[in-house]
């Protein structure tokens, strides 16, 4: 991959330190952060487990089930968007990874292959629990939900016995690949003050001190150019000798055209997410159960992992082959090969994926929002028998997903342009644009007629 032209514009560098605010300062350098809130959320987690596992059978009536995925899962891409990869700092399964590794830790070396296709991992994973949530059924099925959270755990507890730092987190968590790739989206960029970070010599904030770890998710302040593997733990501004770590707001998406190395799995993995939403939109349709006749007739099968696994494949494959087609095209403009185009050119979907994300996980939070009430005073017998789950109307829901569509269609055009100006080397930045531009429209259009029809209820 070449390196733009252009050096990476700093700028974010002069927005507001939240650092200098003293309450934010105190908070994040307390040893009580982020322990104060990573607590309450092992045992929240160890409560869902708990009623996934041996709580009611049925989704509906699941307190574990609404938790997961009608709270946790709609909010995360949104604290994503406002606090980068804050979650992870405070993710259960990062701190079962820190207590085994404080009982049992080995902190062998990552292994080689895992630094070298770790993102292809991730892409490989996120695909296949897509996949497998809508083959066996793990969302509408607790005890479903219950084994994927297991089966994550056991990968924690293996990577914290015998890695250092938080391998898993890094390197093989589905989620921290999903939440680097929308953190570059984020608002919240942290990073070493280029001036002070050029004479130190001691790397505290990468190797940790007494009183602090060393960067859970190996990155080094002093170098970072992006928020992808930042999960804001605190840990380099409680080391740093210099008080060089500063944290700023910055507007969303402004990472996205500064990549300096264009990585092809990471936009790759962009354009799946694109399909993912697609898939997750398309099957929640009432018209599912008709599509899914017809492609039973056309196949000569029933086995729903057949016809399902067909879907699921165009659906992926669409926005992938789009977004190659359009790098193709775009090559004919600026002269760069379509691989080149295509790992530079990902990026600036994921405003858009995020949208669409935040769009769809949107119906979930408030068409079944109060169904986490109902389940909870489930839990002490108190029954909601064919009370409304809805929190808002379809007809507000629907108006705010139109609006956050609106604008990851016009983060992602103003990345799509950004990057193309970033990377002039052909003197023909509006060539380059423009079938970008057409991408990013037909993306939209897509999402708008899938939000435009009917969905059906998960709980
Ligand atoms: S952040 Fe602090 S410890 Fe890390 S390189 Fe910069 S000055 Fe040194
Ligand atoms: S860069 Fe600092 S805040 Fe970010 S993960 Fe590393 S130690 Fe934590």
């Amino acid at each position: 991959m070449t390196t733009p032209i252009n050096t990476p514009n700093t700028s974010w560098l002069n927005g507001r330190n939240l650092l200098d605010n003293k309450l934010i300062n105190n908070f994040l350098r307390s040893r009580w952060y982020p322990g104060i809130i990573q607590w309450p959320t092992l045992i929240i987690f160890m409560v869902i487990m708990f009623e996934l596992i041996l709580g009611p059978e049925s989704a509906h009536d699941n307190f574990g089930t609404a938790l997961t995925w009608v709270l946790w899962w709609p909010l995360i891409p949104i604290i994503f968007l406002f606090l980068g990869r804050f979650w992870c700092a405070i993710c259960p399964f990062a701190k079962i990874n820190d207590l085994v590794q404080n009982f049992v830790g080995n902190n062998r070396p990552v292994p080689k292959f895992l630094k070298k296709y770790g993102i292809w991992i991730i892409d490989a994973l996120f695909i296949f629990i897509t996949w497998s949530d809508h083959v066996w059924g793990v969302v509408e099925n607790p005890l479903g939900s219950g084994i994927l959270m297991l089966t994550l755990t056991t990968g924690v507890v293996v990577s914290g016995a015998f890695y250092e730092r938080r391998t898993f987190c890094r390197y093989v968590c589905f989620l921290g690949g999903l939440s680097g790739n929308y953190a570059r989206n984020g608002m919240l960029s942290l990073r070493g003050t280029p001036d002070i970070c050029a004479t130190c010599t001691v790397a505290a904030c990468y190797k940790g001190t007494d009183n602090s770890a060393p960067c859970p998710l190996f990155e080094f302040p002093k170098t970072m150019t992006s928020s992808a593997n930042c999960v804001l733990c605190a840990e380099c501004i409680k080391g740093c000798p210099n008080n060089s770590i500063q944290l700023t707001v910055r507007p969303p998406t402004k990472e996205l055209w500064f990549i300096r190395k264009p990585k092809l799995e990471e936009a790759f993995l962009s354009a799946v997410i694109m399909g993912i939403v697609f898939v997750q939109n398309v099957t929640m349709l009432e018209v599912w159960g008709s599509m899914l006749k017809w492609l039973e007739n056309a196949t000569g099968t029933t086995n729903y992992a057949v016809t399902f696994s067909i879907t699921f494949a165009i659906a992926l494959t669409i926005p992938v082959a789009l977004l190659g087609f359009t790098s193709w095209v775009a090559g004919k403009f600026n002269k760069v090969s379509l691989i080149e185009n295509f790992a530079r050119f990902g990026y600036a979907i994921i405003a858009l994926d995020m949208a669409g994300h935040i769009a769809h996980n949107l119906f979930h939070l408030l068409a079944e929002g109060k169904s986490i009430y109902y389940t909870a005073m489930g839990l002490f017998g108190v029954s909601f028998h064919g009370a409304s789950p809805a929190i808002l109307d379809m007809a507000t829901i629907q108006f705010l997903q139109f609006g956050l569509l609106a604008l990851g269609f016009i983060g992602s055009l103003y990345v799509a342009y950004r990057i193309a100006k970033m990377n002039n080397t052909s003197g023909n930045v509006w060539g380059t644009f423009v079938p970008y531009a057409v991408l990013m429209v037909v993306l939209t259009i897509m999402n708008v007629i899938l939000f435009t029809l009917p969905m059906a209820m998960r709980m």
